[in-house]
């Protein structure tokens, strides 16, 4: 007699919020399936890895998201390292954000979380930061995940040892649903052969090309473009973040510089000079004597964004589809909290209310209010 299986919950794009919602799936003992299209474009393998609630200026429900995932981040990593015995590089270097006068520093939402910074404690914090900057905001609490060499493969690997089925090459092109309620989705493979498959729960986690599937959704690609140089080991401890530019040190001497915000390339493919100029112009601004450091990486992503550059998180207007798209520049820090709040609904476990409140605040029918 055979036993039947579990109909299992898809994830719908295999990027970072796919992998990581499917691995907290697979740990609460859901059956996962994970469906991607191609993960050489997520974003996840392009981010610059930067867990930076206060440093980026972050404010309202987006800022008490990002500190309440902040605090969930080093359960999270350790969970991942220890299902994939891969260490995702976790630390909390701090984030020295420059300014050239006082009046613009007092001026930085956060400020309350920050240290001030002098000029001769600038210089300290920060090696060979070029004389523009006489004054600085330190915050402590901000850090750092190695997305792009560790974190991405950790997950994947995760996922994997906890039975996630994890199919690439595939292609959703439709939602299926009857009365609005899921019955599965279309496909389309590497062939072009269309296949549907049933199921009555999903997560929509295409990141930036999240409305080709759900049209109705207010999300739209912001693409980054960065590169890497390489310095010698712990040359610089703490993250600089410009007004332009941004320069995280990896613990092995390698820094990535990044990253252009381009919100009319659309997905535009490859690289540009100017973009490539514009950049290593804001590096040398802040530490001139790294441009001469030598080259590694030139790559580029799509972040997904929203009109109000902030996630949509919680139900859709079909039963049983869950969303978890639009987190922008932020998704690193947020996929911990989104993680955990996707799948408690998916689970059917209470929420807080803090949790529940700020469900509410990330729901997609702030965008067009419909019945929920
Ligand atoms: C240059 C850059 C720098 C960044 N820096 C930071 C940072 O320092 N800190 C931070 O917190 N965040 C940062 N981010 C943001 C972060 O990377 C994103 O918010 C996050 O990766 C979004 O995750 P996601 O899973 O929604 O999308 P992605 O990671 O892009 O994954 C989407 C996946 O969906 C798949 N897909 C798309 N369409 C289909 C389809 N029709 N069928 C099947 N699969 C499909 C794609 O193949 C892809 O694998 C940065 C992003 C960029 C681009």
């Amino acid at each position: 007699m055979t036993i039947p299986q579990p109909e299992p919950v898809l994830i719908l794009g295999g990027g970072l919020m796919g992998l990581t919602i499917a691995h907290q799936l697979a740990r609460e003992g859901k059956s996962v399936q994970i469906l991607n299209r191609r993960k050489e474009e997520a974003a996840g393998w392009a981010a610059a890895g930067m867990l930076a609630p206060h440093a980026e200026g972050l404010q309202g429900p987006l800022l008490r998201l990002g500190q309440l995932s902040q605090r969930k981040i080093p359960i999270w990593i350790k969970q991942i390292e220890a299902e994939s015995s891969i260490k995702c590089e976790l630390i909390k270097s701090g984030i020295v954000v420059p300014f050239s006068s006082e009046i613009e520093r007092d001026k930085h939402p956060n400020n309350a979380f920050a240290k001030t910074l002098n000029r001769t404690e600038l210089e300290k914090e920060v090696p060979g930061i070029s004389r523009t900057w006489g004054t600085a905001l330190l915050f402590k609490e901000d850090g750092q995940i190695d997305n792009r060499r560790q974190l991405m493969r950790a997950l994947r690997k995760a996922c994997i040892n906890r039975g996630v089925n994890i199919q690439e090459g595939i292609t959703i092109t439709n939602i299926i649903h009857e009365n609005n309620i899921l019955q599965g989705i279309q496909t389309k493979n590497l062939s072009g052969k269309i296949k549907n498959i049933s199921g009555k729960k999903a997560v929509l986690c295409c990141g930036a090309w999240s409305n080709k599937i759900f049209p109705r959704m207010p999300i739209f690609p912001v693409k980054g473009q960065m590169f890497s140089i390489q310095g010698p080991k712990f040359s610089q401890k703490r993250i600089i973040f410009g007004p332009k530019t941004y320069v995280v040190p990896r613990q092995d001497g390698l820094i990535i510089i990044g990253a252009t915000s381009e919100k009319y390339a659309g997905f535009e493919q490859g690289l540009t000079p100017n973009s490539y100029n514009w950049l290593l112009a804001g590096l040398e601004s802040l530490l001139p004597n790294a441009i001469h450091l030598p080259q590694m990486e030139h790559w580029w992503g799509y972040r997904p964004c929203t009109p109000d550059e902030m996630p949509i998180l919680g139900t859709s207007s079909i039963e049983g589809l869950w969303l978890a798209t639009g987190h922008h520049r932020n998704g690193i820090l947020l996929a911990a909290i989104t993680s955990e709040l996707i799948s408690k609904l998916i689970c059917e476990q209470s929420l807080n209310p803090e949790e529940a409140q700020l469900l509410g605040e990330f729901h997609w029918n702030r965008f067009q209010p419909i019945k929920r």
